[in-house]
Formats: C-alpha cells, structure tokens, sequence
C-alpha cells in the first residue's frame, strides 16, 4: 500500500512533519539514510539541543533570519517558538530558559529531543524505513516516486524533502536534497557556509591556539563599506588555522560577501576599562613593577599565552625596562588592547559550518503550505530551503516551523 506522504530525512523538519501529518490522519513513511534518526540534533547545542528561542514577537523571529527570513512568515506565524515548547513539555521534555531566551531541555540532553520527536512518530503509527534517497522520478507536474540507493522506487501520494544542508556531513546532511529538487526542476542557490569557524591573516593565531577569551567584545568590520556588521560581547577561541567560538560563529553569519581580507575583527580585550581607566591600571603594573622587563609585566593584565604576541604587536622590546617605556608607547600598548585585529582571509569548510546558507530556492516554494510551484505533490522542510537563522535556537526553530507547515498541508 503506498502511504500518504514519503518523507526524505528524520531530521529536526523530516520528524516533526511526520507527526504533524499522522496526527492529521495521513499515513506517513520517513526514510533515514542512518540507522538512527536525528543524529544531527544529538550533537546540537553541544549536546545539549538549545531547541528553541522563547522569544514570542513574530518580527523578532523574523529578524533572526537574515536571509529571506520573510519567507517564514506563515510558518512561524502557524508554529511559534511557543508551540514547539508546548509540543516537547507534552511529550515528556520539561524545558528551562537561559540567557538570550535560549531554550534547553532540563536533562540538558539532547537526545532526549530526539526521542520525544521518534516516540511521537511512533504513536502516531509512522513507518520509520532505512534507506538513502538517491533520485526523484518526476513527469514534470508530479513525483511519481523515490528511488533509494538499494535500487527500490517508494512511491506515495505527496513528498517531503528535508534532508537538511551540508554541513556536518557525518550526522548524514550530506546536501542530498539539492540534488533532489534539481531533479525537480527547482533552483538550488550555492550552498555556503553559515555561523562557521573564520580562517585569518594573522600567523599569531595559530601560536594561540586554544587560548580561550571570555568576555571581551568583539566587533567585525566590513572594510569595503567601513561599515560594522556585529558587534558583541562574549566568548572566542584561537584556533590552529584563525578563530572560532561562539562570538566568531556568530558574527560570520553576517559576513555575507566573503572575499580575503573583507572583514577586519575588532577584539576589544579589556571592553570593562575605558582608554583612560587601561592607561591607570597599566601604570599602576609598571609602577610595581619598576624594575622588571616588560613582558615579564604584563601577568595580571593578560592570559600568558597572549603576552608574548601582545608584547611583539605593541612594538616595545621585550627587555625594556617598564619604567623607560614611554607615554606614547603606552598609549600604543592601550591602543592594542582595545582594538586587538584579526584579518578574516575566509570561512572555514562548509563541513565546519553550524548551518549551511543556501538552498532551494524560496520563491518556488509556497511559504504557506512548504509546497512546490513547479510539482503538485512535493514539498520542502528545513535547512534544505533557502533560509538560516542566528544562533540561539532559531534554526530548529525553522526546521520545526516548516516541517509543521509541510506536515499540516500534505
Ligand atoms: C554542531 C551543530 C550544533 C547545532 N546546534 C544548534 C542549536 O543548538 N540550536 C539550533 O537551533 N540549531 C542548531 N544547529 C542547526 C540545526 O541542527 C539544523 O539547522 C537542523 O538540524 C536542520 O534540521 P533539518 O531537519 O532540516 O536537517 P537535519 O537535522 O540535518 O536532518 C536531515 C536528515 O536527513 C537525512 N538525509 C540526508 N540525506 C538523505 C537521503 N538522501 N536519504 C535519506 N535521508 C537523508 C540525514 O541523515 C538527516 O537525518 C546545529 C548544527 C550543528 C552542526
């Protein structure tokens, strides 16, 4: 018997668009290429799945979708953050808020989304089938099935594609999808990277690898337009081949014409001391220490890793005694601790990315019901589309939005 709906993906949309449709009445098969479902949302969050963002504005959503985030409109206005905090409570997962209206499940355990999503399928009679999706048959008005890697066609009345994006290939988003809808006739914007590690300029970085900076500010500079694009305070990390950290995931999502040496990071480092209050307290380190060469001086002000980086950058010998080191260098010191630059030569890999931006085109697709305009019986859920979001639980949030979208309607 061929079921209602065939869906491609138990992803975060390919899940909850499964449910959607069994409560509805459809029968429903989902094809995984794991033997497990959603092993992308086990991983998320740290593994922790920050599930949702509990902000309850639709244009505060919308604005966390940097990309045709109004495309989501209907979707997000049918299935709120709220809604999908309803729906995990229901099913057995008690969540709590954290800072930026980050929502986390109590267990702090990702997996236990994971389960609610598949124990939810399972009650609603959902066929849970293993298999590799690997070409749509379409005449051109309709599908007419779905041929697996193990050479079976599975046909059913209307299709899902939500076989997420490209990054983290090993969870199984491998960007299967964009050939699908190809197939389909559909246009597929080039897939790029989205909140990614950054490659930088600078051979100091990879001498700092793993030095953590907590609290500091950083701001990305666009130097076409000598415009800012993000500026935040938080966490970063120096890595082998440039930065990373939340801070950095955060502030590539908005470095949208990547080219080398197009954004410039500005790393406040002391963002709690004005100019004038750095200068004080760096005199006050000379002053005790009177005798001392200057980068045995610098201790109490920086982490030790960065000393002799800062100590090279600020130009002032090493050996320099710090009662000699003058007011101009020392306001050349201060200088370079509140505007510590990093040069952006790129993204790293889209392997690396937290999401893939990029995707099926959105204006072939109805933002009402997820449905193609070119194929009667096809529709699209989640990170597949042409739409990525900020950090802070917004892009499940689409997945779930979309997946109900498409669940609701096939
Ligand atoms: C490390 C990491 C941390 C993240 N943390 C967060 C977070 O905390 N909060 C947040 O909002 N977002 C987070 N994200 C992003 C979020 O996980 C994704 O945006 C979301 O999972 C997309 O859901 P999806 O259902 O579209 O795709 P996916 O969850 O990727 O699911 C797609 C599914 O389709 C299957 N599949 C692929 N191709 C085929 C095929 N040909 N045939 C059959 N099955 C196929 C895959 O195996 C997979 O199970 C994170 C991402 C990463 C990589």
């Amino acid at each position: 018997m061929k079921p209602d709906v065939l869906i491609l993906g138990a992803g975060a949309a390919g899940m909850m668009a499964a449910v959607t449709a069994a409560q509805a009445g459809r029968s429903v098969e989902l094809l995984e290429r794991n033997d497990r479902p959603g092993r992308k949302i086990g991983i998320t969050g740290k593994g922790r799945c920050n599930v949702t963002n509990a902000c309850s504005l639709l244009n505060d959503l919308i604005a966390a979708v940097p990309v045709n985030g109004r495309f989501l409109y209907s979707a997000f206005s049918g299935f709120m953050p709220q809604d999908t905090m309803d729906f995990f409570e229901e099913n057995g997962v008690p969540l709590k808020i954290e800072r930026g209206n980050r929502v986390f499940p109590v267990s702090d355990k990702a997996l236990d989304i994971v389960d609610a999503l598949q124990n939810a399928c399972r009650r609603g009679g959902v066929k849970f089938r293993k298999g590799r999706a690997v070409a749509l048959l379409c005449d051109g008005v309709r599908v007419t099935g779905v041929r697996t890697e193990a050479g079976d066609v599975l046909e059913a009345e209307n299709y899902l594609i939500a076989t997420g994006g490209k990054s983290y290939p090993l969870t199984g988003s491998t960007g299967d999808g964009y050939a699908l809808a190809k197939q389909a006739g559909h246009t597929v914007i080039d897939p790029k990277p989205s909140l990614v590690p950054l490659e930088a300029h600078e051979g100091f970085c990879s001498e700092l690898q793993g030095l953590s900076l907590r609290n500091v500010t950083l701001r990305a500079e666009d130097t076409q337009t000598h415009r800012t694009v993000f500026e935040e305070m938080g966490e970063m990390l120096f890595t082998h081949f440039g930065v990373s950290g939340p801070l950095v995931l955060s502030a590539s999502s908005h470095m949208r014409e990547m080219s080398p040496e197009r954004y410039v990071l500005h790393i406040d480092l002391k963002p709690a001391l004005t100019y004038e209050q750095l200068d004080k307290r760096i005199v006050r380190d000379f002053t005790e220490n009177a005798k001392k060469d200057y980068i045995n001086s610098l201790g109490l002000l920086l982490p030790r890793k960065l000393i002799p980086v800062v100590a090279r950058r600020s130009g002032i010998k090493p050996s320099e005694k710090t009662n000699q080191i003058t007011r101009e260098q020392r306001a050349g010191l201060v200088e370079l601790l509140k505007d510590f630059t990093v040069t952006v030569t790129g993204f790293r890999p889209i392997e690396e990315a937290i999401v893939t931006s990029g995707g099926v085109k959105v204006s072939e697709v109805d933002p009402k019901t997820m449905r193609s305009k070119l194929i009667e019986n096809l529709f699209f859920a989640g990170e597949v589309l042409d739409v990525d979001a900020y950090t802070g639980g917004f892009n499940l949030q689409i997945a779930f939005a979309t997946g109900h979208a498409a669940g609701q309607n096939m």
